[in-house]
Formats: C-alpha cells, structure tokens, sequence
C-alpha cells in the first residue's frame, strides 16, 4: 500500500538519481587491503583510510586472536557500568603518553567522540568557531550543542579573527579538522592556538586523517599545541591506526568532565574489549612504524609527479595521503571514476553534499601498502583516458 510520505521518499530517490547523486555501497569480500575484491571484481583500492596499511596487519590479528580467547566478543555494558575492560584503560594510557596529553578517553567511533566532546563542553550559551569545510561529525556535533554556530571561509584566520572579536558568549571553541577530508590539505595550528590564546577559546582538532600519519606518527599537533592545556585532540582509531574507535587526549580535567557528561560514552556499550586489544598491538606499529611512513611518502611524491602534467583534472595542494583530483561536474566525476574501475582500479567520485557544487572529485588516496607499480597503473590510467 502506497502513502503520500512513502510517495514523496520515491520522488525523492528518483530525483538523486537523476542528478548522478544516489549513493550506493560496494561490497568487500575478505580482507580490506591495498588490492581487495570489491563488487566480485579483483581491483587496486585507492579509496580507503587504512593509511599504514594495519587493518589486516598479521600482529594486529594475532593480537585480536589472543584477545578474543582471553575476553570472548562483547563488552556487555556501558563503560560506567561493568564494560571498561583493562583493555580499554591500557590503550587510553598508552594513547595519551604517545600523543603527549596527560589523559585520554576511548570512544567507540570519531563521529561519536565528536558528538560527545561537543555537547559536553558547549552549550547554549557558547560559541562554536568551525572551518567550513570540517568533517560532517563536527557539523552536527555543534548543532547539536545548542551553542551559536559561526563557520569561517576554510583556513581563513583573518575572517575567524573577526567573529571571535565581535563574539560576546562567555565559553569560545574553535573548532578543525587538523587535515581536511575531502582536500587533504592542513589546519594552520599554530595561528588557530594563537587566536585560541587572545581569545580565551578551547581550540578542538580532529586530527582523523593525520593521527598514526603526519611527523612520527603522533599526528599533526605542533609541540605548543602538544603542551596546551586548551587544546583537545582527537584521533580516530578506524583510519590508519586500521581498528576501529577514537581516541580524546587533553587535559585530565577535561577527560573527567567527558567521562561525566559525554552522553556518546556515557549511554553506549563500551566496544568489544578485543578492538582495544588490537588498538594496543597498532599503537606499537605506529610508534615502530618510520619505515611505513617513509614508503607511504615515497608513494604520495610518486603520484604527484606523475600527475603533474594531467589534462584531465588538477590534483589539488596536498603532501598527506589524501590526494584529490578535482573534477568539476559530477557526472564527469562518476564517468572517470568508472572508467579507472574498468581497468581494475577503485577511486571513488566524491560529490555534494560532501564537497561543494561544482568541486566534485575524485579522492585518491594512498597507503603504504600500495607498491610502486599500484600507482604507476593509476597514472597510466588516467593519463591514457585524459
Ligand atoms: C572519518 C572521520 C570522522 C569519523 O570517524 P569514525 O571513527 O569513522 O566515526 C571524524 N572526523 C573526520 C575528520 C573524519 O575523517
């Protein structure tokens, strides 16, 4: 039986698919990987985060074995009621020493620590500071909050300057991706602590993309960001850390104030204690892991040159592994992305509402898994469909 809302929900899907913007899933079959079979078809994947190449890492699935006939599969509670597993806290410990914050608090997925860092440290009374091209998590995290919302042109200080100025609410958060998403490029985190200082604002980096990345692995925070007591980082755990979950390290007041009041750990199931384990075992790859990084920028340099002189798009300004060559039209941006698939290679056409109108893309991104060869086909790909 049809309805008049069910009918609407049915224009509404015929109209995404009509502008080339329905979203459907591929699906995996084993193990996620710089070569995987996706859609039954053996491809080179340059579309996942898994940036170190650990998400099928043999000691990380050791490390999940021994775990799983140690604690079983399910943490059964919340962690304020019997599910914080030794597991849990050895990570938040090694965590936090790792990224030189005194404490640290885990949550079950980025978009989940973001909702609850968010709700729990601003409210209707605050103002939220956050660049326009922030992660969606962080979008909806300050909506959410009920604080007063003010975005700023991306990486443009000058405009955020001025509305924190002219800001009258008592408690300030800027809030930043520290490597954006979609562009891969970086927040400037030293001129934001500088604003975050004159203003008396906590300064909030969602460091996703570069944690287990950027420097040596401890991710994109300067020294003076590392050693401020307003500056809150988080990691999420599910990129290259190749698990699952987020990690929130600053200050230990602020991580009592979100044990007590960040309703996204507070009303959860902690997550399997097996994950944590895992999440142990990655931190040490991480720490040990120079050689991985250096092959991943081997790759990164390897790729740029290749496409510098491409007539097809522009690979935008990035030295992370994000590397996005920008399109323009969408469906120009679905075409290209199925013609390298047709020659075995996954690259995914990013567009809105992820990026804006006109930007859409595809979003290639590199893992130190890839082989020199894996990317060599990639630019002799594009370039022969350019
Ligand atoms: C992926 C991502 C998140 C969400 O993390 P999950 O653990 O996947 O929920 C948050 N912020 C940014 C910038 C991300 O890229």
């Amino acid at each position: 039986m049809s309805f008049d809302a069910l009918t609407r929900m049915q224009q509404g899907l015929a109209a995404l698919k009509a502008d080339h913007l329905e979203r459907r899933r591929l699906l995996l079959d084993g193990a996620q990987g710089a070569h995987a079979t996706i859609d039954g078809q053996r491809v080179i994947s340059f579309c996942s985060n898994d940036y170190l190449g650990l998400a099928a890492d043999p000691a990380l699935i050791q490390a999940a074995h021994a775990a799983l006939d140690q604690c079983g599969v399910g943490a059964g509670a919340a962690h304020l009621i019997s599910g914080h597993h030794r597991f849990h806290h050895e990570f938040e410990a090694a965590f936090a020493h790792f990224v030189g914050k005194p404490a640290a608090l885990l949550f079950s997925t980025g978009y989940m620590a973001n909702l609850g860092v968010l709700t729990a440290l601003c409210n209707r009374h605050s103002e939220v500071f956050a660049d326009k091209l922030n992660h969606a998590s962080l979008v909806d995290a300050a909506r959410l909050s009920g604080a007063t919302f003010t975005r700023f042109r991306h990486r443009d200080l000058a405009q955020l300057e001025g509305q924190l100025e002219s800001s009258t609410a008592p408690e300030k958060m800027i809030v930043s991706d520290l490597v954006f998403s979609m562009d891969g490029d970086s927040a400037l985190v030293d001129a934001l602590l500088d604003l975050a200082e004159r203003y008396d604002a906590w300064l909030y980096l969602d460091d996703a993309h570069g944690f287990g990345v950027l420097g040596d692995g401890r991710g994109g925070l300067t020294e003076r960001a590392r050693t401020s007591d307003r500056v809150i980082y988080l990691a999420t755990l599910g990129k290259a850390a190749g698990v699952s979950g987020a990690a929130v390290a600053a200050h230990a007041s602020v991580i009592d104030w979100l044990l007590q009041k960040a309703r996204s750990y507070v009303y959860t199931t902690a997550s399997p204690p097996l994950l944590a384990a895992c999440l142990l075992e990655s931190l040490r790859q991480i720490e040990a892991g120079d050689a991985r990084r250096a092959t991943l920028r081997g790759r990164i340099v390897q790729l740029r040159e290749g496409l510098a002189s491409l007539k097809t798009g522009t690979l935008m300004p990035s030295d992370t592994p994000i590397q996005p060559l920008l399109i323009g039209a969408n469906a120009d941006a679905v075409r290209l992305s199925r013609s390298v698939l047709q020659r075995g290679l996954l690259v995914p056409a990013i567009r809105t509402p992820t990026v804006p109108a006109g930007t859409a893309r595809l979003r290639i991104t590199l893992s130190a898994a890839h082989s020199a060869d894996d990317v060599a086909q990639l630019i002799a790909a594009l370039h022969d469909l350019a």
